[in-house]
C-alpha cells in the first residue's frame, strides 16, 4: 500500500502533523496502535495549552476534547487514520516501507516518528504483582476506584504533583512521596501540592515495596537519608516516576538517539536518516508539553513535504 507520508503515533504531534500534511495536498496515513490522543487523553485540564485553559474551571477543556477536535480536523483534510501497531522502518531507494502489526507493508515518501514515551517502573517488589489492584500509572483512570482512600504518589516532577492535585479531589488522603528534598516540578504547579491541605509531602522518601493480599493494602518507605524503613497502610500507589520513549525498530546504523533513547534531529525535525523526521515526546526537547509536540509536529509534516517535493 502506498502514501506519500505515514505517520506512526496519533498524539498531539502525529495528529497536528496529519492535518498539516493532509493540508499540504500529501497523501497522508497515519497509525495508532492504541486510542488516538496518545497520553493527552490522561489530561485533566490543560491549564496551560494557549487559549484552551486558564487558572479557573471556567476555562477548563480537556486532553480528550482537543484531541478529538484534532483528529477531526485532519480527518477533514483528507488524512487516513488506521489503528495498527509499527513494527519497523526502513529507508529503501525510493521512499520508506513501514511494517505494522496488522496491514501489508506501507511504501511511503517519508515518514514521521510521533510516538511518544511509555511511563517508567519503579521496579520494586509488589508493583507488577499489583498492577490493577491498587498499583497504577494513569489517575483519571484509576483515581475514582480510590475515593476517600489513601493513596501514595511517588515522584516529584510535573505528572505525580499534577496527579496528586487531581487525586486530592477524590480523597483527602494523599501522601506524594519524593525521594529527595526538592520537587522537580514547575513551582506554580509544586506549590499546589505543598499547599494542599489535602496532601502530605513525603521528602526524602522511597517505596521499596508495595504490600498486600488480593489488593495494595500497604508501603514499605525508606528513609533516604539514614536508610530506616517502616510500613505504611495504603489502599493505592500511583507511580509517576517519569518516562522513556517508545520508538519503532528504525532499520538503519545511521539512526541517532541520545543515550536514553530520545530521537535526535535538526531544527527542521528530520533524524539522521533523510526523510523520516520525528516529533513530540519520543524527540529529544528540553521541554515536553502539548503544544510543544503540536508546533513540531507541524515543523516535521512541512518540512517532510518539501522534502517529498524535492524527490519528485
Ligand atoms: P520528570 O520531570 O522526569 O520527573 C520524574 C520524577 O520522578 C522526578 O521527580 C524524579 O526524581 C522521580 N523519579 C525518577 N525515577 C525515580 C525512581 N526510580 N524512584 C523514585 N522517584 C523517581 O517526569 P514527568 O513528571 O513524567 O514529566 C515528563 C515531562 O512532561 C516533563 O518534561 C514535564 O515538564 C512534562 N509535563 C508538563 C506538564 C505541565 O506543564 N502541565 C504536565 C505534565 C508533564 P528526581 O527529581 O530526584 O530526579
Amino acid at each position: 500500500m502506498k502514501t506519500d507520508l505515514f505517520i506512526a503515533g496519533a498524539g498531539p504531534a502525529g495528529l497536528t502533523a496529519a492535518q498539516y500534511g493532509a493540508r499540504a495536498g500529501l497523501r497522508v496515513t497515519i497509525a495508532e496502535r492504541l486510542a488516538v490522543g496518545g497520553q493527552a487523553l490522561l489530561i485533566d485540564n490543560l491549564e496551560n495549552y494557549p487559549g484552551a485553559g486558564g487558572a479557573n474551571d471556567d476555562a477548563h477543556k480537556s486532553g480528550f476534547e482537543l484531541v478529538d477536535a484534532m483528529k477531526a480536523q485532519a480527518a477533514a483534510f483528507g488524512a487516513r487514520f488506521i489503528t495498527d501497531a509499527v513494527h519497523t522502518i526502513t529507508k529503501t531507494s525510493d521512499g520508506f516501507t513501514v511494517t505494522t502489526a496488522d496491514s501489508e507493508p506501507w511504501l511511503a515518501s517519508a515518514v514521521i516518528v510521533a510516538t511518544g514515551t511509555k511511563h517508567k517502573t519503579l521496579g520494586v517488589p509488589g508493583e507488577t504483582e499489583f498492577y490493577g489492584k491498587g498499583v497504577s500509572y494513569c489517575a483519571t483512570c484509576d483515581g475514582p476506584f480510590f475515593k476517600s482512600k489513601r493513596i501514595f504518589v511517588v515522584g516529584g516532577g510535573d505528572v505525580a504533583v499534577s496527579e496528586a492535585a487531581y487525586l486530592s479531589r477524590l480523597s483527602r488522603d494523599i501522601v506524594l512521596a519524593h525521594r529527595r528534598d526538592k520537587l522537580r516540578a514547575q513551582k506554580i504547579l509544586a506549590d499546589r501540592v505543598l499547599h494542599n491541605p489535602n496532601i502530605t509531602v513525603r521528602f526524602n522518601t522511597r517505596i521499596v515495596e508495595i504490600i498486600g493480599e488480593q489488593k495494595v493494602n500497604g508501603v514499605i518507605l525508606e528513609d533516604a537519608a539514614s536508610g530506616a524503613r517502616n510500613r505504611e497502610e495504603a489502599d493505592a500507589a500511583f507511580i509517576f516516576i517519569g518516562s522513556t520513549p517508545q520508538i519503532p525498530d528504525v532499520r538503519g546504523a545511521e539512526f541517532k538517539t541520545d543515550s536514553e533513547g530520545y530521537v535526535l534531529t535538526g531544527q527542521d525535525m528530520q533524524t539522521s536518516i533523510p526523510g523520516l523526521f520525528a516529533a513530540g515526546d519520543c524527540r529529544k526537547t528540553p521541554f515536553r508539553q502539548v503544544v510543544v509536540a503540536c508546533g513540531e509536529g507541524a515543523i516535521a509534516a512541512h518540512c517532510a513535504a518539501a522534502y517529498i517535493d524535492g524527490m519528485i
